[in-house]
Order: C-alpha cells, then structure tokens, then sequence
C-alpha cells in the first residue's frame, strides 16, 4: 500500500512538470493540479485503450486519470492504475480508440428548426428526397396556416433531389396559391418562392436585380422562383408570420438548444462555437443541466454592440460558456449555392458571373476597425478569393491603425485561396475555419467549380503546410455537423457519389485530428486548456469503436462513438 502510495506520488510530480512545461494561461496552475491528485484518488480512469492525445509530447498513450473535470495524468495503464482508488470510476476501454473531443468552429446552433419547422432535406446525412415530397409535407403545413401566412420549408439541398431537376416557382405553386411559400436552401443563400410570394413582394420579370442577389429567370425569362443573397430581403416585409409570445420564444429556444446540444455530443462533438442565438436562453439551458458541450457564443448584434460598450472582451466566461469571436460578418455568397464572389468568372455560365459581393469595403474596414479595437476577435465569412483579399485588406488596415498581438483574426469558410491570400493569412495569424462535412456531402456541387478551383478549395493541405492554424467549421446547418464525415472527407476529398476533387488537399488521420480538435482549441485562444489529451486540461474526450487511422479510410464517418465525455462526465453513450 504504502509502495504504491509512494509510486503514485512519484507519477503525480512527472505528470506535473509536464504540466508546468505545457501550459501558460493564468488560470490552469500547475502546482494545484499535481497537489490536488496526489491528495485523493482519480475520479475515473480509463485504461487498456489506443489513446491519440493529439499531444506532440505523448502522442499515444494507454490510459489516463481525471480528477476535479480535468485530465491529471496520462500514461501506461500499469502506471495510470496505480491512481485507482475506491471511490474510482473505471473504465476498461477494451483496446478502443480515445481521442481528444472534436471542436466544431462554426455552427448555427438553430435546434429551434430541427424541432419546430418542416424539415424538407435531411440535416445530417446524404439523404435524396423528391420534389413532390416537398409539395406533400408543405401541403400539410399550409393546411394549419391562415391564407397570407408564410408556409416555410427548410434544410432542401438543390443537388439531394431525385428529379435531378432544380425546384421551381411551379412546384411551389401547388402547395398554395394563397399563401407565401418558401423552400429555404439549407446553405442559407438562396431560396424558393411561389408566385403568391412574389406577386406581394412585387417582384415580376422585369424587376431588376438589386445589388448583391438576383431573382433567376428560367429559359423563357420568366421567374423561376429561385431568389439569391440580397434579394431576398423584399421577401422580409411581405406576409403574416406565425407570431409567439415571448414566453413561447424562450421556451422553444431552450427546448431547441437542449435538443441540439444532444445531436452534437451524439456525433462527438465537445465544444461548438455557435453563431449567435439567445444567449439569456443559453444560460437557462445550462442552468437546468441541458447543456452538454461547451460553448464559445460568437455574437452579433444587440449583444456584440452591449459587449463594446461594456468593454467585455473576446474571452469573458467561463469552461462552459465562453465569448469568443464576433459572430460571421458576411463579405461574399455561398460556396455550396455558387454565390461566392471569385476573381473569375463561374466555369461554364452565360452570362459571366463572377458571385455576389454583399459588403463594400469601407463598410467593412469600418466594422472590422471597430470590432479589433474593442479587442473582440473579429470573424468574417468569407468563401471566394475575393472576399478573403477585402477581409485581408480590412485586417490589415486595421492592424496598423491599431497594432494588437495575438488577434487570431478568424475567416469563416474561406474555401478559395491563392498563394498570395495563404501568406498574407500566415502573417495575420488568421484562423481560417473551413468547410469540414462538405467534401463528402456536397460533392456533387464541385462540378459547378472544376478541378482547377478545387485544388484551391477548402484547402487544408496547403493551409497546414504552411503552418497556418487551419480548423474545422462544419457551418450547419449548410453542412452536416459530424466530426467524422468531415475527417473522411479531408482525408480522402473523395464524396458520396464516388468522385474525388482536390486531391492534392488532402490530409493524414493524424492531421485531421489536429485541424478537429487542437486547432479548433485554438481558434478560441484556448490551447492551454482543450485541444488534446494532456494533464491539467479540461477531461473531454470520445471513445471511438474504431481507429480512423486503420479502418477504410472511406468508413471513417461509419465508425461508431461509443461515449462523449465532457469535463469528465459521459454526456453521450451508445
Ligand atoms: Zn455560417
């Protein structure tokens, strides 16, 4: 007994001056970690297990203890073992593989939708679906809403229909002729009207475009009822909408976080950045203990302008619920819409079309200056070339009006890159938080692009070779938000129809795992306390039914998670 006492001691003052080389954010000592567990036993170890700490100090271990939330040691399971006490929780991993718990870096967290509205497409998987489908499930809606009121659709993905044939004005007309009715694309660019819908928007063929969207013709010139970016908005002021009393909004804002904060630790996920939501509601979730994952809120709006005035700064909060960056900031079009501005014209489309623009640049420099002084890390969505150089632009001026070290200036998306927005980006230390799910899912969309645009596409390759902290952001609900489609298609670039583009993008497993989990760490500022499987960070962790780094690199997104842990608790089991 007294030997082993002495053995753990031992361990404890290894692990601890690990700890002490590792980190060096104020608030994780290293003394108090390494005191406190050679004070009492491990609260749960896991042991015989392939553990992949994303760690370049001990990249691969057997076991690990956590004490207090926190991994306090990490080793052999013969050494690790030795830290079981009898009020120890023990988990015998049976050879499975643990890895640090996945970061997603950008996501509309909207479980409102999922629970609330009529789902047209399937938000998590490859899924087709018909078009009269569509018309069936909103027929019903429209049959519970008053004539005027808006019937929605949402989650439709244009190349996931089995017509093979783009929906029209026409489809949507026989859902009602008395209602507005739209389809929203799930990459949240475009959408489908009816001709009700158009007609009290005004809009007819011979409407102009306004700037930054279009309303598309069909080969006659008539209206097909898709509508892009900014033009959408005159569809704001047109149609009843089903109202809720206040009590009802926060009540299906708390029911619609709790659901989804299910979904992500269901897939892995242990920390989201969301984009914006209630935060007030955030807070009641977690209160009541709905909350599973941790959360870096990017805010807008109300709550950024409050956060200015306030002075509170990107990384007020706590391990649960964290202000990081701004929310998106939008510069440019979709990528999976083929709205994104380029420098080029789209392959193959008559007449030349380069994207849609949807901020001048003075607007930009203006917000990004504001934002940067404030000492908020500012984040913008970006996708085409030209975007990500006006973002680059707007930085840069900012920083030298207002030299500030350590910004992280983070790019959501930016999907198409150039040798000289790579070094510029390096220089800035920009996080670019790019499409993960994408290159499975969305496939069948890069034909619109070519080969030659892919190689420049999501390219985490040339990102991570040039020592830019490159991270994951799924972008749901454009994107499906499991970790694992995502590294299956960063390591392969291969989709779900079998085709491959991009292939000089790819990545390794171990890559992957940095890009989901380290790098995603650290486009929140917080390396120092998640990120890997290291003594003195926060216990997040999934236990994997398989290795990535064995399996068929095209099964990677079938391996099944068996358990999500977060700060030491199973938040998910299979
Ligand atoms: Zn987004």
């Amino acid at each position: 007994m007294a030997r082993q006492r002495h053995g753990r001691r031992e361990f404890f003052g290894l692990s601890g001056a690990a700890v002490a080389g590792a980190v060096t954010a104020p608030w994780i000592g290293a003394q108090p970690v390494a005191a406190a567990a050679v004070d009492a036993d491990a609260d749960l170890v896991v042991f015989n297990a392939k553990v992949y700490t994303v760690d370049a100090r001990l990249p691969r271990a057997e076991a690990f203890a956590v004490k207090a939330g926190r991994f306090v040691a990490v080793g052999t399971t013969a050494d690790i073992k030795g830290l079981i006490g009898k009020n120890t929780q023990q988990f015998d991993a049976r050879q499975m593989t643990v890895v640090p718990g996945f970061t997603d870096c950008h996501n509309h967290a909207g479980g409102d939708t999922l629970l609330y509205e009529v789902l047209v497409g399937n938000p998590f998987e490859v899924e087709f679906v018909t078009i009269n489908s569509i018309i069936d499930k909103l027929r019903v809606k429209a049959r519970q809403t008053p004539p005027g009121t808006w019937v929605e659709g949402f989650f439709f993905d244009d190349t996931k229909v089995k017509d093979q044939r783009e929906l029209n004005r026409k489809d949507l007309d026989e859902v009602s002729l008395e209602h507005p009715v739209v389809v929203r694309h799930r990459g949240g660019h475009t959408s489908y009207y009816n001709s009700k819908a158009l007609e009290m928007a005004g809009v007819n063929k011979s409407t102009p475009n306004p700037a930054g969207g279009t309303f598309d013709r069909d080969a006659t010139g008539e209206l097909s009822g898709r509508v892009t970016d900014r033009a959408r908005n005159v569809f704001n002021r047109i149609g009843s909408r089903v109202t809720f009393n206040p009590q009802q909004i926060e009540q299906r804002e708390r029911d619609g976080l709790a659901h989804i904060s299910k979904q992500f630790v269901r897939y892995g996920l242990t920390t989201v950045h969301h984009e914006g939501g209630d935060l007030a509601a955030l807070q009641q979730v977690r209160a009541r203990g709905d909350l599973h994952h941790r959360v870096s809120y990017e805010s807008s709006g109300k709550v950024l302008d409050g956060m200015i005035a306030a002075g509170i700064m990107t990384g007020f909060g706590d391990d649960w619920i964290r202000l990081g960056a701004t929310s998106e900031h939008t510069v440019d079009g979709s990528f999976s819409e083929r709205t994104m501005a380029l420098s080029q014209p789209y392959p193959g489309i008559q007449p030349a079309y380069k994207g849609n623009i949807t901020e001048t640049q003075d607007d930009l420099n203006a917000w990004i200056e504001k934002v940067h002084r404030a000492g908020i890390q500012v984040n913008c969505h970006a996708n085409g070339d030209v975007a990500i150089d006006m973002f680059l632009t707007a930085v840069e001026r900012a920083q030298r009006l207002f030299p500030r070290q350590n910004a992280r200036p983070k790019i959501t998306h930016c999907t198409l890159i150039t040798e000289d927005l790579v070094r510029r980006i390096k220089a800035l230390d920009a996080i670019p938080a790019m499409f993960t799910t994408y290159a499975y899912y969305n496939s069948d969309k890069f034909v619109f692009y070519g080969e030659d645009l892919m190689k420049r596409s999501m390219a985490y390759r040339t990102f991570l070779d040039a020592g830019v902290h490159a991270a994951a952001g799924s972008d749901f609900s454009p994107g499906p938000f499991a970790p694992l489609m995502g590294m299956q298609g960063m390591v392969t670039r291969r989709g779900w129809d079998g085709k491959t583009w991009g292939a000089n993008q790819r990545i390794t497993v171990d890559e992957a795992l940095i890009v989901n989990t380290m790098n995603g760490a650290y486009a929140s500022f917080e390396e120092n306390v998640k990120g890997s499987i290291t003594a003195g960070k926060l216990a997040d962790f999934v236990v994997l039914a398989d290795d990535p780094h064995t399996v068929d690199p095209e099964k990677i997104k079938d391996i099944q998670i068996v358990r999500t842990v977060v700060g030491g608790t199973a938040a998910y089991q299979a």
